[in-house]
């Protein structure tokens, strides 16, 4: 054998093979799936320390790709994190539906790119019908358009970027050609509990971290309407509908008639908590949400569609549509619906296959009960651990819990064991000054029986630390 054909592409790739490939990553798929209940939630030493075999240089010379499946399985599975077992609960996650899981399967075996209409027509209808089916859920304005995105991130910075762009041009300046250069001063005002994420796409825009004015925020971590400053036409206010630490939702409509009145854009950061607005026992919570001009929320999270699925919905077509322009002549334009125009990334997965599924199979009572089971549950946690001497530091108005032990220290030793148990596993924040542990209950495979065995791991885990 030559060089050349020791090395061939077609000695790794054989299109023969490739069921027989599959089935065995089904096969592994299935072993981790059959050992969800018995698995440690967060990895054991031993399985962190045998990653250390990956750590080696980049091999010269092709392998056989059934022997890379072997070592994915023998050490990638033990070292997994496992986050769809129904005993995990730190940040703010989601599981997965099966159904979204088969169907991203059916969408990584057709590889579509998204860009344009004619590289994907299937891509392409499916985010035209999931666009109407979620503006619909959320009771928003009709003509209210969807981008599909990565995550929540991308989602805040397409909305914000949207709502800068527009409230320039509407006093005259084209930020896409001049750029922030000489233009008229934009404001940005965010909750003084907004999320990461948002200062991230404030800095990414070019709007300065340092020049957001903070809206003070109540008990809840609510922003406080009465504490709005002055809005005028220069104000891109950035409101949040769940509170990452407590699952508070702000009062976005007071604001949005202030807002409104005043010629600002008003963003909604919902990425797990506008769900809420399908739920009739937050009817009033959530009413005036959809007087904003755009929103942002994820269906990775709340909505356990798999991971890379995020939302941006925009009231003005054109406003989202012309933040994103781009030309080359090498571009085909369709009188369908070409996605690259509603996200800031050209390439991309067709990840709204999975969404798609999942809206279908649970169609809008499903989405209902979802997202009810989750609150039910959180409440369920918050009960049990209260009946536990655990304290309980937020309304649980949604799917997060904030508790602790009596003091700090005691809190924080707590938590760690309740890490290294292997039972369940949460973050740790801070709340109004006091160590706590965040509880997020986000996957639907979450039964009662999983909390009360995660209840007892806390009551374990705070017995060994007080000794
Ligand atoms: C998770 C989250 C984000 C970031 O979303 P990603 O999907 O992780 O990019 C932003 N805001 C809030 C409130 C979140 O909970």
């Amino acid at each position: 054998m030559t060089a050349n054909e020791q090395t061939s592409v077609s000695r790794v790739a054989d299109r023969e093979k490739l069921p027989l490939l599959l089935d065995k990553a089904r096969q592994f798929a299935g072993e981790y799936i059959d050992s969800l209940e018995e698995r440690p939630v967060f990895p054991g030493e031993k399985s962190l320390r045998a990653m250390h075999a990956l750590v080696e240089s980049l091999p010269e010379n092709p392998s056989d790709p059934f022997l890379i499946l072997d070592q994915l399985q023998e050490i990638g599975a033990p070292a997994v994190v496992t986050q769809t077992g129904g005993r995990y609960f730190g940040f703010v996650n989601g599981g997965i539906l099966p159904v979204g899981l088969a169907a991203r399967w059916m969408a990584d075996v057709w590889d579509q790119n998204t860009a344009h209409y004619v590289m994907s027509p299937i891509n392409s209808r499916l985010e035209e019908v999931c666009e109407r089916w979620i503006v619909s859920l959320l009771g928003f304005p009709e003509e209210t358009a969807a981008g599909f995105v990565s995550g929540t991130t991308i989602a805040n910075f397409s909305g914000l970027c949207a709502g800068r762009n527009e409230l320039l041009r509407r006093r005259g300046w084209d930020v896409a050609r001049k750029g922030l250069y000489g233009a008229p001063k934009i404001r940005v005002l965010a909750s003084d509990d907004a999320h990461a994420a948002v200062h991230k796409s404030i800095s990414m825009l070019g709007l300065g971290s340092e020049n957001v004015e903070l809206v003070p925020v109540d008990d809840e971590g609510r922003m406080r309407a009465d504490q709005m400053p002055k809005l005028d036409e220069a104000a891109l206010v950035i409101t949040q509908a769940g509170n990452v630490n407590s699952g508070a939702i702000d009062p976005v409509g007071p604001l949005c008639e202030h807002a409104h009145a005043s010629g600002s854009w008003v963003h909604v950061d919902g990425a797990f908590g506008l769900w809420a607005r399908v739920l009739p026992s937050m009817r009033k919570t959530c009413d005036g949400i959809e007087m904003a001009d755009s929103w942002s929320l994820d269906a990775h999270k709340t909505l356990n569609v798999p991971y890379d699925s995020g939302i941006i919905l925009c009231r003005r077509r054109e406003a989202l549509m012309s933040a994103f322009k781009a030309s080359a002549s090498y571009f085909k334009w369709s009188e369908h619906r070409d996605s690259m125009n509603f996200r800031p990334s050209m390439s991309a997965r067709a990840r709204v296959i999975e969404l798609w599924a999942v809206l279908k199979t649970l169609g809008r009572q499903g989405v209902r009960r979802l997202i009810e089971q989750l609150c039910e549950n959180a409440r369920s946690f918050a009960r049990l651990l209260s009946e536990q001497g655990f304290q309980i530091h937020n309304d649980v108005v949604f799917n997060q819990v904030l508790t602790s032990c009596a003091d700090d220290a005691l809190t924080r030793a707590t938590l760690q064991n309740i890490q290294s148990s292997g039972e369940c596993w949460c973050g740790g924040s801070t709340w109004h000054g006091r160590a706590v542990i965040r509880i997020s209950v986000c996957d639907w495979a979450t039964t009662p029986k999983q909390i009360e065995r995660s209840v007892r791991a806390f009551v374990k885990a705070r017995a060994i630390a007080a000794r």
